[in-house]
């Protein structure tokens, strides 16, 4: 990567149809105009160069060119902006001989991931009439199942290996993508008959899946998940971010819930500026991810004993990294889903309002069964995980 290639992208990339794909830009004189993205404005004070490729906004000051602006937008790092501009345009970044090895590998995970998607979401629609009545049961709609990609694994030992073969993906791959193992009897799907939610890395490319049982009785645990691969890394991924993640930068707050159900349901019922950690206690990776959006959230866990305990964890976890936090307190025998389905939009809105700091939930809370001592340990135990003593401080402040 020299000089010669980002000058390159620069010229490709015109600034005017790049901006343009986010949002309608006016002509106004030899320039353009918009609402600004980066404040909040009536009148627009975006201006848009075509002849010097750059923008500024004369409201907040904003100003840069392509690179600067898609950055800042979409929050991505330098280099992520570099290879999506890149990309846009066909140009191939020079790279390594060992980089470019390992780019094709991933090149080819990736497509066996895209090409498996396509396979679960057909089989959803040509031979999964019992899922197709499970999505019904639940009231999720087909809208929201094309959406976000959902799909079915039938219960076959070998449906997508077939499929891949078949679509010449070369056998000695298939082991590296996190979806079969192997056995006496040779390789195998990890995933079958079950609901499948495809996970999306920030960049939109699916890299891993989720895959949910659909009979109480079935062997192998409720849900499954990829494992670790060269395109994905368990627990740095957020379900649904690279779809909501304008509006968590718009709205300035996430709603961080656990399950992909939850994450459904109230994207569904138009909460849009949610998350889904995916099972897995919400992670540093995921924290600094979410980060990039906002610094408040708002966490929606289950009611029972064990989603508050994952709620005050995951609430530490923000504090820790001087995000703000909030627990939203339901039943016992609730969770988002659940709670949204029976009490409906202005029930949720009204919990949101009245959510609690995690002192508030933590001294408030009957269920955990926690003493003061227990109470007052956990809190020394987040204070202890930050790294800087004005933190701690601001922290103790707000406990009192
Ligand atoms: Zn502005």
């Amino acid at each position: 990567m020299d000089q010669s290639q980002i000058d390159r992208i620069l010229e490709m990339n015109n600034i005017v149809d790049v901006i343009g794909s986010y949002f309608p830009l006016k002509k106004s004189g030899s320039n353009y105009k918009a609402l600004c993205p980066f404040h909040q404005e009536k009148t627009p004070s975006f201006h848009v160069s075509e002849k010097k490729q750059i923008f500024k906004c004369f409201g907040c000051g904003k100003a840069g060119n392509v690179i600067t602006f898609v950055q800042d937008y979409e929050k991505l790092s330098f280099m992520e902006t570099i290879k999506k501009l890149a990309g846009r345009v066909g140009i191939t970044i020079s790279e390594s001989p060992q980089a470019k090895l390992n780019r094709s590998k991933m090149d080819l995970i990736y497509k066996i991931y895209e090409l498996a998607a396509d396979y679960f979401q057909r089989n959803l629609k040509d031979h999964g009439s019992f899922a197709r009545n499970y999505l019904k049961e639940r009231n999720i709609s087909t809208s929201i199942v094309e959406e976000f990609g959902i799909g079915y694994a039938l219960n076959s030992q070998t449906g997508l290996m077939n499929y891949l073969l078949k679509n010449h993906i070369n056998e000695q791959i298939l082991l590296k993508s996190g979806l079969f193992g192997r056995g006496e009897r040779g390789i195998y799907d990890i995933f079958r008959e079950r609901l499948i939610f495809p996970i999306h890395n920030i960049a939109g490319r699916v890299v891993a899946f989720g895959g949910r049982v659909l009979q109480k009785d079935q062997k192998g645990g409720k849900y499954i998940n990829s494992p670790t691969t060269d395109i994905y890394t368990k627990g740095a991924e957020l379900y649904g971010l690279y779809k909501t993640r304008f509006e968590i930068s718009r709205q300035d707050a996430a709603i961080v819930c656990e399950g992909y159900t939850d994450f459904i349901r109230l994207h569904e019922k138009g909460f849009t500026n949610i998350v889904a950690s995916l099972g897995t206690a919400l992670t540093d990776k995921q924290v600094m991810l979410l980060k990039r959006y906002t610094n408040n959230v708002y966490l929606f866990y289950d009611g029972d004993n064990a989603g508050k305990i994952a709620a005050v964890r995951a609430a530490g976890n923000l504090i820790k990294n001087s995000m703000n936090a909030w627990i939203l307190e339901v039943g016992e025998k609730d969770d988002p889903d659940s709670f949204l389905v029976k009490f409906g939009v202005d029930a949720l809105q009204e919990k949101i309002t009245n959510s609690q700091s995690l002192t508030l939930f933590l001294f408030n809370d009957k269920i955990m069964g926690m003493d003061t001592r227990q109470k007052l340990e956990t809190l020394i135990e987040i204070a202890n995980g930050m790294n800087d003593r004005i933190s701690q401080e601001l922290f103790f402040a707000g406990c009192s």
